[in-house]
């Protein structure tokens, strides 16, 4: 189904859970967030069932599975088992890594097709102060070679950069990924919790990507990450500048966030509560019907204006 703007509105990231077992600094307070109730999250159930509405609405042609931590989710492998059986082309997942080492074979089988998993230094201590726990590389190495073992290829990596707490790690980030082979994307950090001043662009990251070879951007994918490859263009890592370069004439996707909020964009307060008809008893077609209202009026352009709570709607 195509919004206003005549894009084709066909992507879903569904947060399954609002907790998490980390506290990044961009992302958390290290008391944590204030929980949604139990008893105010969608079941298993209710997820799979508006995953069908939504998906017989838009014919959906990906589902990312977010959090929140998603693997924290008890039942997290019923809901992707059961949006699985609906024949969407990809069906991926994003996480912090840490319980993918032992979880990633009964992903592939429930049937995720890959990862992105997020991780913004290469240093111990660094990872430690980020995550506000006690993390290691190591830990996340072992969940890539789980993930790349149980078939969750390709496995990109997320990394958030800040401004004198992990911006002079870029060209060891591109030249780690080439040797453990996962493709890195830099993500400008949007501005939810810390100062502006730890903000690095998309043209200070390339003008540090420079540093291994000479960048080119490959021809636009249609996608909200810019590609670019490095030197003879065998090597390729990702820049998602929400600022710099926002993309959104090419946005396809909506949000469902763990309480049933229908979220149109980053920028938006136009939310929409699924929860309420769903537990109120609607048929699939009123459901439908208010998915169809929240995709037509889906905002331009968030604007620069990103300052949504990624833990709450995924990021
Ligand atoms: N917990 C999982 C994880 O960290 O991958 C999934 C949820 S997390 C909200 C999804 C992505 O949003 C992560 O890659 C994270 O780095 C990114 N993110 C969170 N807060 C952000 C912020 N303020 N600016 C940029 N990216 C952010
Ligand atoms: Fe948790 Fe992901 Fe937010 Fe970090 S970015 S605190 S891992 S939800």
């Amino acid at each position: 189904m195509k919004d206003r703007n005549g894009r084709e509105i066909n992507y879903l990231r569904l947060s399954v859970t609002d907790r998490c077992n980390l506290r990044c600094v961009y992302c958390m307070p290290e008391s944590g967030v204030p929980l949604i109730d139990h008893a105010d999250i969608l079941s298993v159930e209710e997820v799979v069932r508006v995953v069908r509405i939504i998906n017989d609405t838009l014919n959906l042609s990906k589902v990312r599975i977010t959090g929140g931590e998603p693997l924290v989710r008890r039942g997290v492998l019923q809901i992707i088992k059961g949006i699985s059986l609906f024949g969407i082309e990809e069906l991926t997942l994003t996480t912090n890594g840490l319980l993918l080492q032992q979880m990633s074979n009964q992903l592939a089988e429930a049937g995720i097709q890959r990862v992105n998993i997020s991780l913004d230094s290469l240093r111990d201590h660094r990872l430690k102060k980020i995550t506000r726990r006690d993390i290691s590389l190591h830990d996340i190495e072992e969940s890539i070679h789980a993930s790349l073992d149980a078939g969750l290829k390709p496995v990109r990596i997320n990394c958030v950069l800040m401004r004198g707490v992990n911006d002079d790690e870029i060209n060891e980030f591109l030249e780690w990924g080439n040797r453990i082979g996962v493709t890195v994307r830099f993500i400008e950090h949007m501005s939810s919790r810390l100062n502006q001043s730890i903000f690095v662009s998309r043209d200070e990251i390339i003008e540090h990507a420079s540093h291994s070879g000479i960048i080119r951007r490959r021809k636009d994918d249609g996608g909200t990450s810019g590609i670019y490859t490095v030197g003879d263009g065998a090597d390729t890592f990702g820049i998602i500048a929400p600022f710099s370069d926002p993309m959104c004439k090419n946005c396809n996707r909506i949000r469902l966030s763990a309480s049933g909020m229908l979220v149109p964009c980053l920028a938006s307060s136009e939310e929409v509560s699924i929860r309420e008809p769903v537990r109120n008893g609607a048929d699939d077609e009123s459901i439908s019907r208010l998915v169809q209202q929240m995709v037509i009026n889906k905002p331009d352009s968030h604007g620069g204006c990103v300052s949504a709570a990624m833990w709450k709607i995924g990021g």
